[in-house]
């Protein structure tokens, strides 16, 4: 384990043939080849892209820890 494998695994690729992003080799959406494309270069203007990325944020581990916990500090 190491940063090498940590970059690997947050590598945006984007498909070829309908523009959705994604991070394997192969489109799920339509099965097009996909293209690694810079974490930050993806458009905000894409709403199926900015739906997608909330899909895949909703119910993950970071997601979870954002929601708002009331019995976080109660030493305030
Ligand atoms: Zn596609």
């Amino acid at each position: 384990m190491g940063p090498t494998l940590f970059m690997a695994r947050t590598k945006l690729q984007r498909c070829t043939e309908c523009k959705a992003f994604g991070l394997g080799v192969k489109c799920k959406d339509c099965g097009g080849k996909m293209e690694a494309v810079a974490a930050l270069k993806f458009s905000p203007e894409d709403p199926q892209g900015a739906r997608r990325r909330k899909r895949q944020d909703a119910g993950s581990e970071k997601w979870v820890k954002s929601l708002p916990s009331p019995r976080k500090d109660d030493d305030s």
